[in-house]
């Protein structure tokens, strides 16, 4: 949260965000399940300007063997960000936010994967940002689960993501990078739909106990849109005619 920028016009007079969206639209989004035949299971999505690559290995073998668990399986997860993914190049070493970050998603994938099922093993979820402009953390979390299910990975349900927020006093659906910036709030928000069981929730910014509720009606009413979209993606690869 950078602060408000007094020249930045993020909600006009008619409700129209900086981008052109109303308060509840969320931008663009296109899943790809699959697309990689070296990784067991494999997602791409674009979420707005987000472009992101997901892989996943496993149920396989942990090395070293001593980071394994015999009472259950382990995920690992690793978010990275390409140089060239934002407008700044990026140091490609890993950061202190991509840490973060692969700690957030790997909880909020946790609930969802039936680790207990494969003790001694790791399922490693891999992903790659090439692209950002605020949310990857959920546009990443909502691929991750379907390159999860595309591994034939037994999952409890998926994880859907996106962000609820607050600009200009009014709380919006699918925050961007401006709006992330110079917005009042930011909220990611991780759901599993079927389960009705929130896995992600953090919080940037100031809200009012009232604003807090709506944001997360509104996030929790993103995430059944974009849990929509993730079971299309599943459908087209393996009942479509995509041929792979
Ligand atoms: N960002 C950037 N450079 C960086 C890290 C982030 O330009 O080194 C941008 C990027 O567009 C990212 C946004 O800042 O999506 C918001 O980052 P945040 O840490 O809030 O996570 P996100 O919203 O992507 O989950």
């Amino acid at each position: 949260m950078g602060g408000r920028d007094a020249n930045m016009v993020l909600l006009d007079k008619n409700g129209i965000r900086c981008d052109g969206r109303k308060v509840d639209e969320p931008r663009r989004i296109m899943i790809r399940a699959g697309g990689l035949k070296n990784a067991d299971g494999s997602a791409y999505i674009e979420f707005g300007d987000n472009k992101i690559l997901v892989g996943v290995f496993g149920p396989r073998d942990v090395h070293p063997k001593h980071m394994s668990n015999t009472d259950t399986g382990i995920l690992r997860v690793r978010y990275h960000m390409e140089p060239f993914s934002v407008g700044e190049r990026k140091n490609p070493a890993p950061s202190r936010r991509e840490i973060e970050i692969s700690k957030v998603i790997k909880e909020a994938l946790e609930p969802a994967v039936m680790l207990e099922k494969f003790p001694r093993t790791a399922v490693d979820v891999f992903i790659e940002v090439l692209q950002a402009d605020g949310g990857t953390r959920c546009a990443a979390l909502t691929a991750a689960s379907v390159a999860l299910a595309d591994a034939g990975i037994p999952m409890r349900d998926m994880v859907a993501a996106i962000a609820a927020g607050k600009v200009a006093d009014t709380v919006i659906l699918d925050v961007n990078n401006e709006e992330d910036q110079a917005g009042q709030a930011d909220m990611p928000i991780g759901y599993m739909p079927s389960l009705k069981k929130i896995t992600l929730l953090q919080l940037d910014g100031v809200l009012t106990p009232e604003e807090f509720k709506k944001c997360v009606d509104v996030g929790v009413k993103g995430c059944e849109l974009v849990y929509e979209l993730q079971k299309k993606a599943l459908h087209d690869k393996y009942f479509g005619n995509r041929g792979d």
